[in-house]
């Protein structure tokens, strides 16, 4: 009695890792996910589109970045 349970204990991953399908591996691989504000500076008059905020997911496997804009409206 009194043992505590393990929340996740089989496959947790950490709060960046997510299963998601990776082109390279062709399969789903664990990737780490963050969240970057990524500066576009191409135009300088359209201030309020210099920064925008992007998904990166890096593939543990092969270490293949894909970027997701999410501000895609
Ligand atoms: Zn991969």
């Amino acid at each position: 009695m009194g043992a505590l349970n393990h929340l996740m204990a089989t496959e947790h991953l950490g709060p960046d890792g997510v299963h998601e399908r990776c082109e390279r591996c062709t399969g789903v691989t664990i990737h780490e996910v963050r969240v970057e504000i990524r500066t576009e500076s191409t135009a300088e008059e359209n201030a309020q589109f210099s920064r925008e905020p992007y998904r990166v997911s890096v593939c543990r496997e092969c270490g293949s970045e894909s970027v997701l804009r999410m501000n895609d409206a």
